[in-house]
């Protein structure tokens, strides 16, 4: 089956009771035995529901892996992965680092007695000179958010193995449409199913997918035994966002593009952070691991103004000044001052996150409209 059938049949097959198209939302906390341990393979909700197990399958399917497991949002199915560590032990992370994962990772779990080790990955092999013998972990995020740097996971993976780590690669911004990270040597797919998959912002959900059994094992019991799941309706809604995702994101790389080539040529732009574009210092792996380039870009405003930026993203009619990302509708934000606020100045600085950086979700709208919503907000 290939991806655009994936999309709306991967793991999924017609309900039993009636031969409903869509999984019914099974709104049940518990099912009834006939006889102790007698039962459909469902017991209780937070273990199992048929309608999370339906889209467990799809989120399988899509990211070309054997097992997936739904979270109650993109930081709990992180939060799973970092409690498959024990103290002691030390993970090497990307720097420019989803805001939320960063806070998890240093006000959480250092606490913990769990070492992280942020640094930029654009050249791969600078991975290797942060692995020791207690390194159990590489955490990729690629694109990354708000600098859009893009770091080779196949690279990553031959490390990986090299040294018996594992890699998990933070795929939200991407999608499985744009990257596959287990076919490219990761171990782990995370996403904040929040922004594209479901991508209609209207749901929080995150997820994991693996190939490997004794892991899945492993993450299931964390899944059970830490309780951060999604309830049936945010599942079937994701189900439901997943059946467009391969023509959504079609339409967002052809407006990314649009947009990323009208701001290059602003002249009170000073750069435009879009891998697709020929001068991005990435654009090469870009284009060997990914199939198009997706519609999240950022840019910074000549003489770098703080004031003028958020005058902009106030002045914008059809983007919403929001945080999130992924969605039908565009959105903008100013990641120093919302999403990467809880990052100190100067470490958001030193990987590029300065006072005038904006960020857009480019939405799946008429091109012409938001390129004029821009025009617009800029003068
Ligand atoms: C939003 C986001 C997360 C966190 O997901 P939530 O669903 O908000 O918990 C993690 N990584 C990336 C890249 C994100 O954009």
């Amino acid at each position: 089956m290939n991806f655009n059938t994936k999309t709306i049949h991967g793991g999924q097959e017609h309900d039993m009771a009636y031969g409903a198209v869509m999984p019914p939302i099974y709104q049940t906390s518990t099912y009834a035995q006939t006889t102790p341990g007698g039962h459909k393979g469902y017991e209780y909700s937070r273990t199992h529901n048929p309608t999370r197990a339906a889209l467990e399958r799809a989120f399988a399917s899509i990211e070309n892996g054997k097992h997936g497991l739904a979270f109650g949002s993109g930081l709990a199915a992180i939060d799973a992965v970092i409690k498959l560590l024990n103290p002691g032990d030390e993970v090497v992370s990307t720097n420019d680092l989803y805001g939320g994962t960063y806070r998890l990772f240093t006000k959480i779990y250092e606490k913990f007695g769990i070492k992280f080790h942020f640094i930029g990955m654009e050249n791969a092999h600078r991975i290797e000179d942060y692995i020791n013998k207690n390194t159990k972990l590489i955490w990729v995020e690629t694109p990354t958010n708000p600098m859009l740097n893009i770091i080779d996971i196949k690279k990553a993976g031959e490390i990986a193995k090299k040294h018996n780590v594992l890699l998990a690669v933070d795929n939200t911004f991407a999608t499985p449409y744009l990257q596959q990270p287990l076919d490219l040597g990761a171990d782990i797919v995370m996403h904040s199913a929040t922004k594209y998959l479901g991508g209609h912002s209207d749901v929080v959900m995150g997820a994991l997918v693996v190939k490997d059994d004794a892991l899945a094992e492993k993450l299931y019991f964390i899944q059970n035994s830490s309780g951060a799941i999604c309830g049936p309706q945010d599942s079937f809604l994701v189900l439901r966002g997943i059946k467009t995702l391969h023509v959504r994101m079609q339409r967002h790389c052809e407006n990314g593009r649009k947009i990323a080539e009208y701001l290059s040529n602003h002249p009170k732009i000073e750069k435009v952070y879009w891998p697709g574009l020929e001068s991005h210092p990435n654009h090469e792996i870009a284009k060997s691991q990914m199939s198009d380039f997706g519609g999240m870009l950022s840019f910074v405003t000549k003489g770098n103004n703080y004031n003028e930026a958020i005058k902009i993203v106030e002045n914008l009619k059809i983007f919403t000044l929001a945080e999130s990302l992924g969605g039908v509708e565009s959105l903008a934000g100013h990641p120093a001052s919302m999403t990467h606020a809880s990052i100190p100045k100067e470490e958001r600085e030193k990987t590029g996150v300065v006072d005038s950086l904006i960020r857009l979700s480019v939405g799946i709208e008429d091109a012409n409209d938001l390129i004029n919503d821009l025009k617009q907000a800029i003068a």
